[in-house]
């Protein structure tokens, strides 16, 4: 990134503005942060299998204002939920009837564990991510309380140490065993551009995404099918068993990242049909995520729209982990011109579709698909629309 590029994108964190319903908890010495949620444009079922992942930060997020106290308690307030919640740290209690508290809690113990000294502080915590859509609302409250206790307690933290912290917090507090992409994209996040991420080494580069005149709409199934996480399992294991296929011959091999078409071929079409096909999606997903950042370079959208429409095929007729509900939402935009792209998003067995459209058409396509939606499947549809955004940022 060149002296310019940097410096535009630190003017954006000026553009964000302090939510009204904070204001009450703000005095002198009180920090405020913002930590957007995610959106994963392509590249799904890669990053396990140490491949490339295509997020971006939104244009919406989680916001918390800290204000350090003279003794050892900690305060919570959840502004959206009503809520409060309180422990001291020398006593970091998780909470059993609240869920939000351990996402701050979390937190707090790894800059604890990491040696730094933490005192007592007053939080508030609201956003307006949705929760549960698949918009990592919670890797958003991770990383704005961790910017949030790294100026409080000048720890000097680089952005990709806050941002395996927060990890390690959702993976180790709340027991959730999530990668890094979304705590990766709501810190690395650059107005305008999606991040390549290699999950492997975890270099990055940004990618141009221009969205004048496109809007990102979510469509929410509003399911979440109880097979995702075992078949999510049973998907890891498919493609470890095709790894271990190619590893007979290939030696040297240690991920899918590390095989191509041709070894697969090879190796594993001979021994397993449907661990072949589960291990061509990833490579081909790989290949295609590639081939998309060249579309964005070239600032051809409708090209790049295209191959999401070839990544939900995939993951719908190869990889196996989509559901009745998000293959209607693909097929219902397919055919519609403002439409550029669409797939699903996510895990699979329900959640959001992601969709490219052109601005003006967004009102009528959501109006359309939820008639339609609730007429094949009886079942209430969701939207949401977001901006690519930068990632976390003291107000
Ligand atoms: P998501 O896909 O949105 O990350 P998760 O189930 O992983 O869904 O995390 C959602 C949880 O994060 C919520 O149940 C809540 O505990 C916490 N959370 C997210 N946003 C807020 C908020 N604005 N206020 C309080 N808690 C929040
Ligand atoms: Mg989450």
């Amino acid at each position: 990134m060149n002296k310019q590029q940097e410096q535009s994108s630190d003017l954006r964190a000026g553009s964000y503005r302090i939510p009204d319903n904070l204001r009450a908890y703000i005095q002198p010495e009180t920090v405020i942060t913002r930590s957007p949620g995610r959106i994963n444009l392509i590249g799904e079922h890669t990053d396990y299998n140490n491949g490339f992942v295509l997020p971006a930060a939104i244009d919406k997020a989680a916001y918390v204002a800290m204000t350090p106290r003279a003794d050892q308690e900690i305060h919570l307030y959840s502004v959206d939920m009503e809520e409060r919640y309180h422990c001291t740290t020398d006593n970091i209690n998780a909470s059993a009837d609240m869920s939000w508290p351990n996402y701050i809690l979390g937190v707090v113990q790894q800059f604890l564990l990491a040696g730094i000294a933490v005192g007592g502080f007053d939080a508030a915590l609201t956003g307006d991510i949705p929760i549960g859509a698949g918009l990592s609302s919670s890797a958003a409250v991770e990383c704005a309380v961790a910017f949030a206790l790294n100026k409080l307690y000048v720890a000097n933290l680089d952005k990709l140490s806050i941002v395996k912290l927060a990890q390690r917090a959702e993976n180790q507090f709340v027991g959730v065993q999530c990668g890094i992409m979304d705590q990766f994209a709501s810190v690395f996040g650059k107005y305008n551009h999606v991040i390549k991420l290699d999950c492997r080494s975890l270099a990055y580069e940004y990618e141009p995404f221009n969205m004048d005149g496109i809007k990102v709409l979510l469509l929410d199934t509003n399911v979440k099918h109880s097979l995702g996480s075992t078949e999510y399992n049973v998907r890891r294991i498919q493609c470890e068993t095709g790894v271990a296929l190619v590893q007979q011959r290939y030696g040297n091999v240690t991920s899918l990242r590390d095989v191509d078409l041709a070894m697969l071929d090879e190796c594993v079409k001979p021994a397993d049909e449907l661990v072949y096909r589960r291990c061509r999606y990833v490579i081909e997903e790989n290949n295609r995520l590639l081939n998309a950042c060249r579309d964005l370079e070239a600032g051809n959208l409708r090209a790049f729209g295209k191959r999401m429409y070839q990544s939900h095929e995939g993951l719908s007729t190869m990889y196996e982990v989509s559901c009745p509900e998000l293959d209607f939402l693909v097929d219902y935009v397919r055919d519609k011109p403002a439409v550029l792209g669409a797939r699903m998003m996510g895990g699979g067995f329900g959640g959001c579709t992601i969709n490219l459209v052109e601005e003006g058409a967004v009102d009528a396509l959501i109006a359309g698909a939820a008639a339609a939606y609730t007429a094949a499947k009886g079942k209430t549809l969701k939207a949401y629309v977001a901006r690519i955004e930068s990632g976390t940022c003291l107000l």
